[in-house]
């Protein structure tokens, strides 16, 4: 029996195993991963990772013994090269074949790369894997001045880490604000004072233009406004694209993301896709979307190990994200997209508050700052379709769970 087998080792791939062993799946599962590694987990690695200089095996999902016990079959360090969908078949890089009754698709997203002289590509780190930011961890003790290009969420979690370990960090954003397609523009505008008073120097409106490599060995970076910064450790955290090549390769539907219907499911009805690379309709946003969150490939890779397990389930989570910028937990919750009301409940300057965003009367997104219990509540309340009045959403005395027994 070939079972089913997950391309990807990521959040997704990693739940989908999980949620397929818990869901009585007892056929073949096989992981097919690139990266040499257990599956582990990301988000700690611009953050605690750096911070804490934590052993590698902290980040794991699982140690070798669960596949072992789940009877997985794990192909880690190899790559799939095609899918022959009419011989449910995969070809490696290493010529062998793996055949399939059901293929999961979680290939994630792959970075974009800065656009820099060829010979100092070498010179710009990223953080994606694990040995990616191994490789800045060896060099950090050495490292005083930081430059980040990027003002993401990649960006400034590692400016907030590398602050935090003692170094001088200029920030470098192409905008005119940080967190740009994440937040909105008074919480754009909070953290930006935040990171400003942390000491980062976070330079607005500044764009690279070139690179290069001084005789001490550090790196001289101009801007196309004519600024020159010095760096010993140069970071990009300029987004991600989805990594569709092998559907497309495979002629399953793209639309720039791996298109699959409300389960998950894609153009073929034996291959399913879950995480950054998907493209799918949700209850709450308009149209297909692509969303990069931990939170998406977990959801949506419980929902193929329901329909693989004889669960016939849809994909309707709220999405939620957060981030971790120096003592302050961002959180953000539902698609903000189109949003014409800000409502704010609590002082910014307290440090704690939060945003509730709607389109009319309707609450379509919450944002928190250091109110997890805010954040826990605006999921329910989004899941459920509850929209507090503006006056309830600005209320500080008045409990927003209370609001769910309406
Ligand atoms: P991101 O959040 O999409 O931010 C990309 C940043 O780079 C934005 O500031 C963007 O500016 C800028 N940018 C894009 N192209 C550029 C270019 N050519 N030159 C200079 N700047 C450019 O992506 P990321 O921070 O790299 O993170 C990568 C992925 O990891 C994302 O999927 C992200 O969601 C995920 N991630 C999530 C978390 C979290 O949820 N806490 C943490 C880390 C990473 P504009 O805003 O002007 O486009």
């Amino acid at each position: 029996m070939a079972g089913v087998v997950i391309v990807g080792g990521g959040h997704a791939g990693f739940q989908c195993i999980d949620s397929l062993r818990k869901g009585g799946y007892t056929d073949a599962i096989t992981l097919i991963d690139a990266e040499p590694h257990l599956p582990y987990q990301r988000p700690p690695l611009s953050k605690s990772y750096l911070l804490d200089g934590a052993d590698p095996d902290t980040l794991l999902f699982r140690t070798a013994a669960f596949f072992e016990e789940q009877r997985v079959e794990m192909r880690l360090g190899q790559r799939v090269e095609s899918i022959d969908r009419g011989a449910k078949t995969l070809v490696l890089d290493n010529g062998e074949q793996v055949v399939y009754d059901q293929l999961v698709l979680a290939p994630g997203a792959q970075l974009r790369p800065l656009q820099i002289p060829a010979d100092l590509a070498d010179s710009v780190h990223y953080i994606k894997s694990l040995d990616d930011i191994n490789g800045i961890r060896e060099q950090l003790d050495a490292v005083e001045d930081v430059v980040v290009i990027g003002g993401g969420f990649i960006g400034l979690e590692f400016a907030s880490t590398a602050v935090k370990l003692g170094k001088r960090v200029s920030v470098l954003v192409r905008g005119e604000r940080i967190l740009n397609q994440n937040v909105t523009p008074e919480l754009s505008e909070y953290m930006l004072k935040e990171h400003q008073a942390q000491g980062a120097d976070i330079r607005l409106n500044t764009r690279i233009e070139t690179v290069n490599r001084l005789e001490s060995g550090r790196l001289s970076i101009l801007t196309q406004d004519g600024q020159q910064l010095e760096c010993d450790l140069l970071v990009a955290g300029i987004g991600v694209t989805p990594a569709i090549g092998l559907a497309e390769q495979a002629s399953l539907e793209c639309d720039g993301g791996i298109r699959v219907d409300s389960y998950c499911r894609t153009s073929d009805p034996s291959i399913w896709a879950a995480g950054d690379a998907v493209s799918c309709e949700h209850p709450m946003a308009e149209g297909f979307t692509r969303i990069e969150s931990v939170q998406n490939a977990v959801d949506q890779a419980k929902v193929i190990a329901a329909n693989i397990t004889g669960t016939p389930t849809t994909y309707d989570a709220v999405p939620w994200f957060w981030s971790d910028q120096y003592a302050h937990k961002i959180q953000m919750v539902g698609f903000h997209q189109g949003y014409d009301r800000v409502v704010q409940r609590g002082d910014m300057d307290s440090g704690k508050f939060t945003l509730f965003l709607y389109k009319g009367d309707q609450l379509i997104a919450v944002h928190t700052v250091n109110k997890p219990a805010d954040h826990m509540a605006a999921r329910k309340l989004l899941a459920a379709g509850i929209s507090p009045s503006f006056e309830e959403a600005a209320d500080e005395s008045l409990k927003l769970n209370t609001l769910l027994k309406r």
